[in-house]
């Protein structure tokens, strides 16, 4: 049954309908005794735990956007708590349903063709494929609308592909990855469905990187890489279809960030309230308090915009700088909160056993992935001012 989170303390939850509780109180409790006593000893490792993957895949929390994917009805705002319950238990968790979920299936739903869509999104949703999403490349990041280098040239009915990507999640292990890449005759963005095993395709995974542990992200090399135009993604003609799916994703990167506060600050009440110093608890300090109201401010005003932005989604009026004012406010906040957490917890905060530090760390990669804060920021500019400034 379901019980609010204490930290929802305007009752934020209460927006959503029964069916929706009932469906995230079984997602909670799973994540508390299947992945909660996983996270830290996989993330030490640098280690994805496929052996959640089969359960994971049967939790109401995949294929949730599309008609021809969900399991109930649900609401955007439903879909926003999952992701931040995900990351309130551990961000790569959350990336990772963020990657096959929102990025890969996202991409299949909003620019694939009817005959791809019936093809792709089941098997996507339940888990039996798995995807992921490659925009980003060694020379290009933020300007990936007009910076990829990957080529496509078509050659009768096949495309050939050649480039390279970087920092695309889950492509150690996925089985199709949906490639970005300037077609060579109109120099437009077009997308194609990859599948891994196809010669000329190979990734490798980025090693020591000290935040999202437990996600895998790989480099990427295409070298001469044949697929039938079958799997060219029909609808997307341009880098405007690639940023439909983004605007999607974004908005639940800002609520997963949500739950990264949320988790960080759950840590940093329960241990304020066990360790004594001065013969009392420290939660009983004053300039303790203010971090932790502070923190419980960050969290509220972040979940009060994201329900808003949610709201939006499902009645139509979303644009793409709510979704970047979103994700830059949610994230911003988060850094701030995830820093407070840490300090309350003295010498502790920075030790894993303690969970701080992993939300700590883990709070740069969503801080800069989906668009950087200052990208974000541009992208809201632009709608107020009326001038793009990104150049
Ligand atoms: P850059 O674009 O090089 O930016 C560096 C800095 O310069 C940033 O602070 C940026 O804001 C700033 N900057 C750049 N241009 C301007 C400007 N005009 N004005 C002001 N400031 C500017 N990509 C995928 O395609 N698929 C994935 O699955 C994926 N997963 C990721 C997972 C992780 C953990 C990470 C870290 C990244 C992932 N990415 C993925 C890539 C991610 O989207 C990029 O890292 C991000 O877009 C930023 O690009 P960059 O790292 O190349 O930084």
């Amino acid at each position: 049954s379901f019980t609010p989170l204490a930290s929802d303390f305007y009752g934020f939850e209460a927006k959503l309908t029964e069916t929706e509780r009932e469906a995230l109180a079984g997602i909670r409790s799973w994540l508390e005794t299947d992945v909660k006593p996983l996270v830290n000893d996989h993330w030490d490792r640098a280690e994805f735990p496929h052996e959640i993957l089969p359960a994971f895949h049967r939790q109401p929390a995949f294929g949730m956007q599309w008609d021809e994917t969900k399991s109930f009805e649900n609401s955007a705002v439903y879909r926003g708590w999952v992701a931040l319950e995900l990351a309130r238990v551990d961000a790569s968790i959350a990336t990772y349903v963020g990657v096959q979920n929102g990025l890969a299936l996202g991409a299949v739903a909003v620019c694939g063709s009817a005959e791809q869509r019936a093809e792709w999104l089941p098997k996507l949703t339940d888990g039996s494929v798995i995807g992921a999403f490659g925009l980003t490349e060694p020379l290009s990041g933020s300007d990936s609308a007009q910076g990829l280098r990957t080529t496509a040239t078509r050659e009768g009915d096949e495309w050939v592909l050649n480039g390279s990507k970087r920092w695309i999640g889950n492509a150690t292990f996925s089985d199709i990855t949906v490639i970005w890449a300037k077609d060579t005759a109109d120099g437009q963005v077009k997308g194609f469905i990859v599948p891994t095993s196809t010669p000329g395709y190979t990734a490798t995974k980025i090693e020591r990187k000290q935040a999202l542990r437990i996600v895998q992200n790989a480099d990427i090399t295409l070298e001469n890489v044949r697929v039938p135009e079958s799997l060219r993604l029909q609808n997307a003609n341009s880098f405007r279809d690639t940023a439909a799916v983004l605007r999607l994703t974004r908005a639940e990167v800002a609520w997963a960030a949500v739950g990264v506060a949320v988790g960080a600050y759950e840590a940093a009440l329960a241990y304020t309230q066990e360790r004594i110093q001065f013969g009392a608890p420290i939660a009983s300090h004053q300039l303790v308090q203010q971090h932790l109201a502070e923190m419980m401010g960050n969290i509220t005003a972040s979940v009060a915009l994201c329900t808003r932005v949610s709201e939006m989604l499902d009645e139509g009026t979303q644009k793409d700088e709510h979704a970047a004012l979103a994700k830059a406010f949610a994230t911003t906040r988060m850094r701030e909160t995830v820093a407070r957490a840490r300090e309350v917890m003295g010498g502790n905060g920075i030790v894993l056993d303690y969970d701080v530090t992993r939300f700590f760390n883990d709070a740069e990669a969503l801080y800069s992935y989906e668009g950087t804060r200052e990208m974000n920021t541009l992208i809201v500019g632009r709608a107020l001012t009326g001038k793009a400034a990104f150049v």
